[in-house]
Parts: C-alpha cells; sequence; structure tokens
C-alpha cells in the first residue's frame, strides 16, 4: 500500500506535517492493515525559498521530501498546468494506491486531478470549504478537488454540509477537524521559550497579513487598506511579516513610502507611528510567539482565521467573504470587507472590549491526524478500486 502526499506551499506543509506524523507513528498498524505500507512525500515546488518553505520542514520536523517537483510558475493556469506535467511523471515513476492533499492551493487541484486521471484514489483534507466566490482561485482549487476525491475530510462541520448540498455521496465524507490546529496545539508549549528569546515590542501591538491577489493586486484597493491600517497605527502599531507576492507589490506600485521596514530582530523597537511596520515572512514559531502576545490580527489568511479562533485572539479579516464561516459563528473572527470604515469599526470594537472570542469547535482538539489515519484503516478493500 503506497501512500502519495503532497504539499507545495507554506499553509500545506503546516497541514501535511501532522499527518506525516501520524502515518509514521502508526505504520506498523498500517502494515498490518493492508499487508505493506509506506508513505512519500512530493513537494510541488511552488513556494520554495528558506522563509517559505524549508524553515517549516526544519521547526516542525517535517520529514525531507522524496521529491521536489521544483514547479514555480507566474500565474494560476500554468502552475496548475506545470505541476501536472510533473506530477504525472512522478506518479508513472512512483505508483500509489492513495494520493492524500491537503487544503487548496493549486497543487492541491494538480495533483488531485493526475491522480483521477490514473485511476487513483484521492483523500482531500480540509474539504468543503467553500467562499462561493469565483474569482478567488483557492475557491476552484477547492470545487476541483472536492469532485474528485473519494474521501473527503472535513475540518468542521459547514465543510460537511456543503459536500451533501453539491452532492457528494455521505459515506464519502468524514468529519474529522482541522490538522492546522494540530500543528499548533503540537507546538503551542513551545512558544513560550521562542517568545523569550526573540525581540518583542514592549508596548501593545497588533499583527497583520494580507496576500491575497484581490488585496494587493489592485493598487488602488492595495493603497486603501495601507491607508487604514497606517490610521491605525498611529493608536496600536502592527506589524506586518510581508509574504514574498506582498512584498513585490509594495514594490511594483511604489509604496515603500506607506510603510516602514523592520528586520525581526529589531522589533523591540515597535510603537506607534504614521506607518505600519513590514519585516520578512517569519517561520512558524516565531509568528505563533508573536501572535499569541498581539492584540488582534488583521488578515485575509484562511489559515489565520482558525489559528485565532482556537487562541481566541480577535481577528479581523479584510475579505468580503470567507470559506471559514465557523470562526464568526463559534470563534473570535469577523468580516470587515476592505472598506476603510468597516476596518476602523472592527478595529474600534476589538480595542474597547466589546468583541468576545468564543470557543473553538469541539473536534479542533489537536487529534484531526490521527483521526484521518483512523479512517484509512477503516476503509474497506474495495474502496481502493472503486470510484464514486
Ligand atoms: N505563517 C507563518 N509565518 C508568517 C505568516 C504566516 O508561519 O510570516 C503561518 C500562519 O500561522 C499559518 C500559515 O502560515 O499557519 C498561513 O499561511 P498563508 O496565510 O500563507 O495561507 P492561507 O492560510 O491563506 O492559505
Amino acid at each position: 500500500m503506497r501512500f502519495t502526499c503532497v504539499a507545495g506551499t507554506r499553509p500545506n506543509f503546516i497541514k501535511i506535517g501532522p499527518i506525516m506524523r501520524a502515518l509514521d507513528e502508526r505504520a506498523e498498524e498500517l502494515r498490518k492493515r493492508f499487508g505493506s505500507f509506506r508513505a512519500r512525500l512530493v513537494h510541488t515546488g511552488q513556494h520554495y525559498d528558506d522563509s517559505m518553505s524549508q524553515v517549516f520542514f526544519d521547526q516542525l520536523g517535517i520529514p525531507e521530501p522524496d521529491v521536489n517537483l521544483g514547479v514555480s510558475a507566474p500565474t494560476n493556469p500554468n502552475a496548475v498546468a506545470q505541476t501536472m506535467l510533473a506530477f504525472e511523471k512522478e506518479l508513472e515513476r512512483n505508483p500509489a494506491d492513495l494520493v492524500i492533499v491537503v487544503g487548496d492551493v493549486n497543487a492541491t487541484s494538480a495533483c488531485a486531478q493526475v491522480a483521477a486521471y490514473a485511476g487513483v484514489p484521492v483523500a482531500h483534507v480540509e474539504a468543503g470549504l467553500r467562499s462561493r466566490d469565483l474569482s478567488m482561485p483557492e475557491e476552484l482549487n477547492r470545487m476541483v478537488t472536492d469532485r474528485l476525491s473519494s474521501l473527503l475530510l472535513a475540518s468542521c462541520e459547514d465543510g460537511v454540509e456543503n459536500l451533501l448540498g453539491e452532492g457528494a455521496p455521505r459515506e464519502a465524507i468524514r468529519l474529522v477537524g482541522n490538522v492546522m490546529i494540530d500543528t499548533l496545539a503540537a507546538n503551542i508549549d513551545r512558544l513560550k521559550d521562542v517568545r523569550e528569546a526573540m525581540a518583542t515590542p514592549s508596548c501593545e501591538f497588533g499583527l497583520v497579513t494580507l496576500h491575497r491577489p484581490s488585496n494587493v493586486d489592485s493598487p488602488e484597493v492595495f493603497a486603501r487598506i495601507l491607508e487604514v491600517l497606517n490610521r491605525v497605527n498611529a493608536r496600536l502599531p502592527l506589524i506586518l511579516p510581508a509574504h514574498p507576492r506582498t512584498r513585490r507589490r509594495i514594490a511594483k506600485a511604489g509604496y515603500e513610502s506607506l510603510v516602514r521596514n523592520i528586520s525581526f530582530d529589531d522589533l523591540a523597537e515597535v510603537k506607534p507611528g504614521d506607518r505600519l511596520w513590514v519585516c520578512e515572512p517569519l517561520g512558524y514559531l516565531e509568528f505563533q510567539a508573536l501572535m499569541s502576545g498581539a492584540s488582534l490580527v488583521i488578515t485575509d489568511s484562511g489559515g489565520l482565521q482558525e489559528e485565532t479562533t482556537w487562541l481566541r485572539i480577535p481577528c479581523i479579516t479584510v475579505r468580503e467573504n470567507t470559506e471559514r464561516p465557523i470562526t464568526i459563528a463559534q470563534g473570535s473572527n469577523q468580516l470587515a470587507g476592505t472598506d476603510a470604515d468597516s476596518i476602523e469599526a472592527a478595529n474600534a470594537a476589538v480595542l474597547d472590549g466589546s468583541f468576545k472570542p468564543k470557543d473553538p469547535p469541539e473536534l479542533w482538539d489537536g487529534r484531526a491526524a490521527q483521526r484521518i489515519v483512523d479512517e484509512i484503516i477503516a476503509l474497506p478493500d474495495e474502496w481502493f478500486t472503486t470510484r464514486y
């Protein structure tokens, strides 16, 4: 029984980590169940520089990938097409009996498609999330991947409802919880030491991430967001560890004068002022250590909406919609859109304490990857040869 696990981007590494660990810990059990077992990790190469890739392998103890497909492409169709070509060769060289994909990036949908063409069953971790916004490349990736997957591993109840609503068979769906929270739960006790060893602001601060094309690709929208963040920064300093895409957009739009660059080692110097603080992308542990000391998070990231829910940190999401409504209903998240007034109103509500974080969903308990392995072990033999 050969499993091929796929990861291509920063959030993928954080999600695949606990799955690789659970497969490794339970390799003997898997061998007993299937007669033989081995798991292979494929890195598609979508995120390749050290700060977006290697640091996560090192810090989270993820095994080095068996192969790196080295695909890095300028547009989404290009990335999907190139990943498909490279993954087709990979599956020819190293046939698999099950392909496990996570999340909603190009690597996810590209590899799901190749596996489906090859007749190899696909398990999708984080199945069923929907923003219903087809202008988001991630939404297209989610829809394609779920339609082609025979094992739909959902992180929350609304994911299950979305899948059923789209006609997925109930027997293909399992509610297993959230693997991104597995990683956070597994590392939470390390954060105190990490925080003590790094330079953190001596005053209250907020943490920001922005990288969605809808927010950073249009110079007008991006300027509007940066201006409102700068107004917040006058009262509560904001730190933005910039994703490479965001860094490129700042340079391309000539917005260097709207931000203040600071290096990670100098974060102790952060204070209120007229421009928000931009540093390099951080390693997982440094980022979580900083986030767990922040008064609020402002973001367009999917993962951060979930992590702040678990950490009970107020989160303002700079988007018109979210594929993670559970973080609003049951968590600490609120949607502010990209309109300056609503971002400021959300921020004021957080700062005056009227915005109260609630409890995370029950299955976000650090054991999602174990439940995934339970579900795979319980699959009948004929499942591996029958598609729906
Ligand atoms: N993250 C990190 N360093 C950073 C910014 C984010 O380790 O400088 C982590 C964050 O905690 C979360 C993940 O990266 O676990 C989210 O990745 P991203 O926002 O790129 O992807 P999305 O969740 O939007 O798909």
